[in-house]
């Protein structure tokens, strides 16, 4: 297993559209080792998600895991999940507003609005179709790592900037205890 570099804002990868995946690139070792080397680097660097333009590669996969991770340490855990061209459905209007972070904009932090329930189609990383309801802080995740498949990221769908925040002071003036 390897550690993948991870792009930063500004980096073009970041914004073009992934392709999506074929059923036999998907079965290739290369690709295998590929989405191996995606979670290696999300635990790595204590994310709950990556998306595969995040390491340079502008394909549709997402890896997402949420195990009592220190940057988001009041979360509920959401198990190891890979996703292959992914789609997403609202299942209502209904939205939210939390704190988001990113592996490519470091130490920030920005209140976001997301869809609290929806559904996600995908493919595993053997083939096959999954289909689950994700609601809150699982949903929020989906949502960000979906955006950075189509070229965006959580700044994209701020209401406004008045909530970016540098890590340092959200730990010492927002963060929930
Ligand atoms: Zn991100």
């Amino acid at each position: 297993m390897s550690l993948l570099k991870v792009a930063r804002l500004g980096h073009p990868v970041l914004r073009q559209l992934t392709g999506a995946v074929t059923a036999s690139e998907l079965r290739s070792a290369l690709l295998q080792q590929f989405i191996d080397d995606m979670i290696a680097t999300m635990k790595e660097y204590d994310g709950v998600g990556l998306a595969a333009d995040q390491v340079h590669e502008s394909k549709q996969i997402a890896v997402l895991e949420v195990a009592g991770n220190p940057r988001y340490p009041d979360k509920p855990d959401v198990p190891l999940t890979v996703l292959v061209n992914p789609k997403i459905t609202p299942l209502s209007e209904e939205m939210e507003d939390d704190w988001e972070g990113c592996l490519s904009v470091p130490d920030m932090r920005g209140r976001v609005p997301r869809y609290k329930s929806i559904r996600v189609e995908a493919w595993d990383r053997s083939g096959q179709p999954v289909n689950f309801v994700a609601n809150d802080f699982h949903a929020r995740v989906v949502q960000h790592e979906f955006d950075h498949l189509n070229g965006k990221v959580y700044l994209d769908r701020m209401r406004d900037l008045s909530t970016l925040t540098f890590l340092t002071e959200y730990v010492r003036y927002w963060m929930p205890r």
